[in-house]
């Protein structure tokens, strides 16, 4: 059987790579390769850059309301086709497909949605200087834009950085992941069918070195919204060091859950595991390092291994599966690693600690255990080191300062959960972590107003809202004296 082979999407159509040359991309749940994806060069970057600069004259001056319109229709089709995208997205990333439906696809509507309405309320300043003048502000796109987005939540964080992009008259050049690339393929069919002008969005394949790198550095690229490792934020901050591109950057993170006595028992068990293992602990928001105030440890660890058991671990096609494949095989190894040097370091295991053999159509897949370890100190590497994987730990802790000190011992800073019913607490606490998110008795709660984003390794800028619509904005300021 001849393997499915992903398209670039340049200037309008859907292209083969110049060159010809493909990489295997394996279905992370049986370990099989399934489709081939473009390895591009270049050349194929160098159409999709000249496409993108082609048409930002005619998408830069289009009337808000008729943007809206376009993006309205891609969000509208995204939905049509919801079933086969969360089918694409577990088979191409191996995350449960009720979970891909209920979060990774309705986010990506949702995100293009939400721009497409920002860009019709989206007004400028003036400053007012009593008698003398007037200042206003005008905000204009930037112009090629590159929109590089990771393996985690495929659609739905490519969509995060296209939507605004777009929605403030900017075009685009993106790149979705080598491991994860089938939905932003069929999103780009999508976008065809929608009537986005050619050109306007460019889908370009390849891996970070082939195509990523180029892509940042090309000098008719003006920005980069980025997303992905922060060992990566490094090197696209160094090789642009001298362009003088505007940068977004939303990296790593090591987020601490921070759990009071005085919690919501039940409510704060199922959500505490849900912060740790959803997407097999796979979102960089996920709460790997938890602190639990020492008179309730015992009780809340045991109630929290329970409801880790209690998952439903298996093939991610199957509708009950709340657990699926990590993302590949190196991958897979990463976190295993990682859970032999819990070991090392002194850790004991409270549940799983190894791969799992799965049966039938999954038993080459690279299944992993749900893993809970106890007993590591706060500065061992498996408490220092982002694992992005479903691998967490537990310590307990004695007051609300020691609780704030351990959070804040991370090279990390991009989100915080607190759960306590205690809400003067809860203000307090808020204040002193060093993070660019906090939740309150709750995690992943999402109200795309916000800003979104992270400090310390986990970045620079934030997405979301306003922010996002200012990233992708050049401000000027016109001064007029009466
Ligand atoms: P990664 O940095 O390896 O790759 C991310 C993207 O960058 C991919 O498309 C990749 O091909 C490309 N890339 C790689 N090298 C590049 C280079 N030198 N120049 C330009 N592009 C390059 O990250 P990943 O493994 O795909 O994703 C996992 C990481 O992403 C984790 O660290 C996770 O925490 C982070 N993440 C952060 C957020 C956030 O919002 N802060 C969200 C999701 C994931």
């Amino acid at each position: 059987m001849s393997l499915k082979k992903i398209q670039n999407y340049i200037n309008g159509v859907l292209t083969d790579p110049i060159d010809g040359h493909y990489l295997d991309n394996h279905e992370p749940a049986t370990g099989l390769v399934y489709a081939l994806t473009p390895e591009s060069n270049e050349q194929d970057l160098k159409l999709a850059v000249d496409a993108a600069e082609q048409a930002f004259p005619a998408w830069s001056n289009t009337p808000a309301e008729h943007k809206a319109k376009v993006l309205n229709r891609l969000a509208d089709l995204i939905e049509v086709h919801q079933n086969d995208l969360a089918k694409a997205e577990a088979i191409d990333n191996g995350k449960p497909i009720t979970l891909a439906k209920n979060v990774d696809i309705y986010r990506a509507a949702a995100n293009i949605r939400f721009f497409a309405q920002a860009c019709t309320q989206y007004s400028s300043e003036s400053h007012s200087m009593e008698n003398v003048a007037i200042n206003y502000t005008l905000r204009d796109p930037l112009g090629v834009v590159a929109c590089i987005s990771p393996w985690n939540l495929p659609l739905y964080l490519f969509t995060w950085k296209i939507a605004p992009a777009l929605a403030t008259g900017n075009t685009v050049v993106a790149k979705p992941s080598e491991i994860t690339p089938m939905s932003a393929y069929l999103f780009a069919k999508l976008c065809i069918e929608a009537g986005l002008p050619a050109g306007v969005l460019n889908i370009i394949h390849g891996t970070g070195q082939s195509i990523g790198a180029p892509l940042t550095i090309h000098p008719k690229i003006k920005a980069i919204s980025f997303t992905g490792g922060s060992n990566t934020g490094t090197s696209i901050k160094q090789a642009t060091a001298n362009q003088h591109k505007k940068l977004s950057l939303e990296l790593g993170g090591k987020n601490p859950t921070l759990v009071f006595a005085d919690c919501d028992f039940e409510r704060t068990v199922k959500e505490v595991a849900r912060a740790a293992f959803a997407n097999q602990g796979q979102i960089c928001l996920c709460g790997s390092r938890i602190y639990i105030e020492r008179s309730i440890y015992q009780r809340f660890t045991q109630a929290l291994v329970a409801e880790v058991n209690q998952l439903t671990i298996g093939d991610p096609l199957l509708a009950e599966t709340q657990f699926g494949a990590l993302v590949s095989q190196p991958h897979m190894e990463k976190v295993l690693g990682y859970i032999e040097l819990a070991q090392q370091e002194g850790g004991q295991l409270l549940t799983g600690g190894s791969q799992l053999e799965m049966q039938g159509r999954c038993a080459g897949g690279y299944f992993v255990q749900p893993t809970i370890v106890a007993g590591l100190s706060n500065s061992c590497r498996t408490n220092q080191e982002e694992i992005f994987g479903p691998v967490c730990t537990v310590q307990a802790f004695d007051t609300d300062d020691q609780a704030v000190s351990m959070a804040n011992d991370s090279a990390y800073g991009l989100a915080c959960s607190i759960w306590s019913q205690d809400i003067s607490r809860c203000h307090r606490l808020a204040k002193k972590v060093n993070c660019g998110i906090v939740w309150v008795n709750c995690w992943l709660l999402r109200d795309l107003r916000t800003p979104f984003g992270g400090m310390k390794a986990s970045g620079s800028g934030r997405e979301g809202g306003l922010e996002a619509m200012r990233f992708f904005t050049e401000p000027k300021n016109v001064c007029i004296q009466f």
